[in-house]
């Protein structure tokens, strides 16, 4: 049997189900979701959900029901042989004077497998199945005249798009023989789900735990459960099989406490890590590849899950515009040109950070034993009490709400029109604190309550042409001149003006969509 449908999302991990709930949003969308697996994910695997993430699920009223089930982290420790060197106090990077560009400032703890529970129950309410225990077994590309996809059950899918949304053994890049660039480090990693009474963190903190014979972490889950975690530096993957005791004798070590006592392991696990990515996050016109099948790292930081979430609401917005309003399809082009950018930088980044943590060469572990916790303790604990500025810099860096796509091409025909006080934000940077209604471009008009009548005249313009996809904010507010702010429909900004020039704005707009038949 051969079907046609607009878009087919393979898998049905937190990225696949974070694209078809955000697709759903618009009726006139048609796409399937297949997985192999008969459910969702039973393990923890990705344990954080950082603010701008829990902004994406606000947009889809599950934010509370996240927030409900998680647990909030106010604090990290970090250990060198047995001494705190630093206490990062997650409570005090927001205070009534300067308060975080977001409505959620935490770092909350939720399992992967609760938050894929949320995602699918989502999509059911809204009658869209995930047609699980299938497998997609072939891909077959023409080229520009688009791809074949074959099922394990004997069904031919001919989409118009193809969204590989199945993680990090992705049958679609191997198909496509996309190069996946990268390394894989030669330390081994454990991580262990466990009950464990007397621990040495509270459930609101994490623990680090640095050793000459490696690192380890305890995390909270909730409860007397935590996730502990570690590095293991002898043999490969294949060789280690881990046991509850292994696990036991590698806290009592790291932590220097024998009075810690592990039970009721869920799951264990040792791995090698990667990092990895593609170099193109759009193949041809009908391939699109999103979170860990377009990349992959270390677990630093907890950026892998939260990465492909955005890879998936950058996307779907750009899909369903090009599907049903008319966009252009150089649209889509945008994708790879935003994401891409954050992945590579990601993957920088955590390997750094990863490779510094875990390298057995001596001079670094000499310099990670006996020169960073002096360095912690005495440059950058100190720093850290004193200026607020950091600590938001770092947790803005850490919840991707820092990141931008002011370079994107989408901004390169003139986003900006007129002059703009130096702290307004720019074209690609993310609106901040307001979770607008999904699916619509926002036009948040900021002017005095006497609006002029080239204000009124372009409020009346965009009314007119646009209101199929922009909504109109006129905010009454004490500012110094009268300007107007677009937010896409993924929350960044769009284009900005103090001039309210209708010329400009259309030549800007119109080189993405085609405006005369919206
Ligand atoms: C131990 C561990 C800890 C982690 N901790 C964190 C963390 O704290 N924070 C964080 O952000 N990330 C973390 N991660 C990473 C995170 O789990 C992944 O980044 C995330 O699962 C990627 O989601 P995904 O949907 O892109 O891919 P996956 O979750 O791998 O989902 C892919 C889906 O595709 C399906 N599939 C694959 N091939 C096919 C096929 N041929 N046909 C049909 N279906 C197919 C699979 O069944 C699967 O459901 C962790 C990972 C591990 C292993």
């Amino acid at each position: 049997m051969t079907s046609s449908t607009d878009i087919v999302i393979i898998g049905a991990g937190p990225t696949g189900l974070m694209l078809a709930c955000q697709l759903s949003l618009y009726p006139n969308i048609v796409f399937r979701i297949i997985d192999r697996n008969a459910g969702c994910t039973t393990q923890s695997r990705a344990l954080v959900i950082h603010a701008r993430s829990l902004e994406l699920l606000a947009q889809l009223k599950l934010v509370d029901k996240a927030l409900a089930q998680g647990t909030f982290v106010d604090a990290m420790k970090g250990y060198f042989q047995g001494k705190c060197a630093i206490k990062v106090d997650l409570t005090q990077v927001r205070t009534k004077q300067q308060p975080l560009n977001t409505r959620y400032p935490y770092v909350l703890f939720l399992e992967q497998s609760t938050t894929e529970q949320l995602l699918e129950s989502y999509l059911h309410e809204h009658g869209i199945q995930v047609e699980r225990n299938i497998e997609v077994i072939d891909i077959k590309d023409f080229g520009d005249a688009g791809a074949e996809v074959t099922l394990s059950n004997g069904e031919i899918l001919r989409p118009r798009y193809i969204c590989a949304c199945d993680g990090a053994r992705s049958i679609v890049r191997h198909k496509l023989n996309l190069s996946f660039s990268g390394r894989t480090y030669s330390e081994s990693l454990f991580v262990a789900d466990c009950e464990v009474d007397r621990s040495p963190c509270s459930t609101k903190e994490m623990m680090l735990f640095c050793e000459s014979t490696g690192l380890s972490g305890i995390f909270p889950i909730r409860d007397n459960r935590f996730r502990l975690i570690g590095t293991i530096h002898e043999g490969n993957q294949d060789d280690i099989h881990l046991s509850i005791n292994d696990v036991q004798k590698i806290v009592h070590t790291r932590t220097r406490r024998s009075d810690i006592n592990i039970s009721n392991c869920s799951w264990i696990s040792v791995y090698h890590s990667h990092h990895r990515h593609i170099t193109t996050f759009r193949y041809r016109k009908h391939y699109f590849l999103l979170g860990d099948a377009a990349h992959i790292h270390s677990p630093v930081g907890g950026q892998g899950m939260n990465t492909g979430l955005q890879d998936a609401h950058n996307l779907a917005w750009k899909l369903a515009y090009v599907l049903t309003h008319s966009a252009h399809d150089r649209l889509l082009d945008t994708y790879h040109d935003e994401r891409f950018k954050v992945a590579e930088s990601l993957v920088n980044t955590t390997d750094r950070a990863f490779s510094f943590i875990s390298s057995p060469y001596w001079l670094t572990r000499f310099f990670r034993l006996y020169i960073t916790p002096y360095i912690l303790r005495f440059l950058v604990q100190p720093i850290l009490n004193s200026s607020q500025t950091l600590r938001q810099y770092l947790f803005r860096r850490l919840s991707q709400t820092a990141i931008t796509y002011r370079s994107s091409k989408i901004y390169d025909y003139g986003a900006s029109a007129g002059q703009f006080h130096r702290t307004t934000p720019l074209p690609g940077d993310r609106f901040p604190y307001v979770i607008f209604e999904p699916c619509y471009y926002h036009f948040v008009i900021f002017a005095n309550q006497q609006q002029s009548t080239k204000v009124k005249l372009f409020i009346d313009f965009v009314k007119e042409k646009y209101s199929k996809i922009v909504r109109i904010h006129e905010e009454d507010l004490p500012v110094q001149f009268e300007g107007a702010i677009l937010v896409r429909p993924d929350g960044y900004i769009a284009y900005r003006t103090t001039i309210f020039d209708i010329n400009h704005f259309q030549a800007y707009f119109s080189q993405y969509f085609l405006f005369e038949s919206i």
